[in-house]
């Protein structure tokens, strides 16, 4: 069965901050975006950035690990750096 999906960090495009990272099937995949995120760092709404953050079999070895294996994963900013405060790698 061939790897189809890709993760992707969300970048603010004002300083780079990072908002979170989500996972995509890479046929799915739009790194080029007009959303609007709410940068905490800029104090305004800024549009984002996406870049791949992973190898495709990166990703799907992490993926094996997590419960539900969910087809889309959106992580929030706040949750992103929890998980990363923690160690987890994101
Ligand atoms: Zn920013």
């Amino acid at each position: 069965m061939p790897i189809t999906d890709v993760t992707i960090v969300r970048r603010c495009a004002g300083c780079s901050a990072e908002f979170g990272t989500m996972t995509v099937k890479k046929d799915n995949m739009r790194l080029m975006t007009n959303d609007l995120n709410w940068c905490e760092d800029c104090g305004k709404e800024t549009r984002e950035i996406r870049d791949i953050a992973e190898r495709e079999t990166t990703v799907s070895a992490e993926q094996a690990s997590y419960p539900g294996n969910p087809a889309v994963e959106d992580v929030s900013a706040a949750e992103f750096r929890r998980r990363r405060s923690a160690g987890i790698r994101v």
